[in-house]
């Protein structure tokens, strides 16, 4: 069977839907069904036939049943705010919304754990937890909305990378539904254990291609008893790369260590008034979290080697008001770029450490060979950048030389030993350039697993996996 021979959503269907979660949970009308034609991609739509909240695990299985015996196609979608159109239904069929999912089952200080059903908000967690002085570490920066779930099935990053780790470092286990109806347990509560292939890890990252995650068992570590960040400026991205090298080499391991180049600096100086040294060529916010002591010492150890390196201001925050202060300009980027023109495209590529400053070059040649805007900023500590485009897509062809822009620079990324995605996922935008990164032996495998999850290829069509729709 071809991936054209969708099953049709038809009055059965939607009726069968009804009986499982009830009918104030199944939309079909227009307006409700158009909202859920795009995510937080721009550039990006496809509308799905029905969008159907599921209240329980239970449900999740029965839809699921339903779609493979129909083969209709099922898109999970948790808020909704990746940037890789991963949450368009490209096939049409179902877009299956889990944020009625939304309970904290358990925070155990004990264990050093919680347990939250898929729909709760990463930031709902972190508040949990540390409201029993634990802290949970994957921040992305879209924390009060996206969903624990969604965070899974992206293995979200955000700021604390280098020390700390990403999604995947938390992940003990999973329940979730394959989509042909089983209910599956992965790992659980246990540091330790090597039974079988690890599938918790195989799912985190899968973007709903391959289960639907229904509750996460994560771990939490003890919130810091301090934080603290300073900034320091550069002429140009290339000493400031030379500087984090070296406070890499000198021991540290920053909590924080994010970079904003010369345009960002200017559009976060425009939006915010922060007081930023508009003339650096690049700015770098370094900082730790731990005990006091060792926090400042690692502070002023990073700060002297910013000025060995060259840098031509530090500045080092005394207080936690001052550090959220310096942070302001990094949390300030996107905002501040997105005030530039009506459409802003935020993506995301990995390279080495040492070749962060060749690749925004690359970048920077890249726009204005295609006469686009992109500044980008990122995470200095982890190699991971967010070039960031600004359009008006009303303005003749912008759309499309961005688009030409941007498949470039995931073509420069791999040239330099890097990743077409180091936080927000594949999707459908970027699939058309991962075999590019794997090649062609592991596209296959990648195929094989998911036709062993899914084998009427139902779930997330379009996107990794899955076969050219
Ligand atoms: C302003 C802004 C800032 C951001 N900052 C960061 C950042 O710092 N770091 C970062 O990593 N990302 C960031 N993102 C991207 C995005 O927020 C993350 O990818 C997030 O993890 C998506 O969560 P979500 O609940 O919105 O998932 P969705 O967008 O709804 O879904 C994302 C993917 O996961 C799948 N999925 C969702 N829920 C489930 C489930 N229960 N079971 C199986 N599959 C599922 C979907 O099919 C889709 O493929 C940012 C986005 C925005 C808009």
């Amino acid at each position: 069977m071809s991936t054209a021979d969708w099953g049709v959503v038809d009055d059965e269907i939607v009726g069968r839907l009804r009986d499982i979660v009830g009918p104030e949970h199944v939309k079909v009308d227009d307006g409700a069904v158009a909202a859920f034609a795009r995510d937080a991609t721009p550039l990006y739509a496809a509308r799905p036939d029905v969008v159907v909240m599921p209240g329980s695990a239970a449900e999740v299985a029965e839809i699921l049943r339903l779609a493979t015996r129909a083969r209709v196609p099922v898109v999970p979608r948790g808020a909704g705010s990746n940037l890789a159109a991963g949450t368009l239904a490209e096939a049409g069929g179902i877009v299956l919304v889990l944020t009625r999912m939304d309970r904290i089952v358990e925070v155990n200080a004990d264990e050093l754990l919680a347990v939250v059903q898929t729909g709760v908000t990463t930031a709902e967690l972190a508040a949990a937890a540390a409201a029993d002085g634990l802290l949970y570490v994957p921040d992305p920066g879209s924390k009060t909305v996206s969903t624990v779930g969604g965070n899974v099935a992206t293995c979200a990053g955000g700021l604390r990378g280098l020390k700390y780790g990403v999604t995947r470092n938390y992940v003990l286990g999973l329940e979730a539904v394959l989509p042909t109806g089983e209910i599956i347990r992965t790992g659980g509560r246990l540091w330790k254990d090597v039974a079988g292939y690890d599938l918790t890890r195989l799912l985190t990252g899968s973007e709903g291609t391959l289960a639907v995650i229904t509750e996460v068992t994560v771990a939490l570590v003890p919130m810091p008893a301090t934080s603290r960040t300073g900034v320091a400026y550069f002429d140009s991205l290339a000493t400031a790369g030379r500087a984090v090298a070296q406070v890499i080499a000198d021991g540290v391991v920053p909590a924080t260590l994010e970079f904003l180049d010369n345009k960002c600096i200017n559009a976060v100086e425009d939006f915010a008034g922060l007081g930023l040294d508009r003339t650096a060529g690049a700015l770098l916010l370094f900082g730790d979290d731990g005990a006091p002591d060792v926090v400042e010492q690692n502070l002023e150890r990073m700060a002297r080697t910013c000025e060995k390196q060259g840098a031509s201001g530090v500045t080092m925050a005394r207080e936690v008001a001052e550090s959220e202060a310096l942070l302001a300009a990094r949390r300030c980027a996107l905002p501040a770029l997105a005030r530039l023109a009506p459409v802003t495209v935020l993506e995301d590529v990995g390279v080495p450490r040492p070749r962060i400053a060749d690749m925004v070059a690359r970048i920077d040649d890249i726009a204005e060979r295609h006469g686009i805007s992109v500044a980008t900023f990122g995470h200095a500590g982890d190699g991971n950048l967010h070039p960031t485009a600004v359009l008006d897509p009303s303005d003749g062809d912008a759309a499309e030389r961005t688009k030409a822009a941007i498949g470039e620079i995931f073509s420069a990324a791999i040239e330099l030993g890097g990743t077409i995605t180091g936080e927000h996922g594949v999707g459908a935008a970027k699939l058309p350039w991962l075999q590019d990164r794997l090649g062609a032996e592991q596209m296959a495998l990648l195929s094989r697993i998911k036709t062993a999850f899914d084998p009427a290829g139902i779930l997330n069509p379009g996107k990794t996996g899955s076969q050219e729709l």
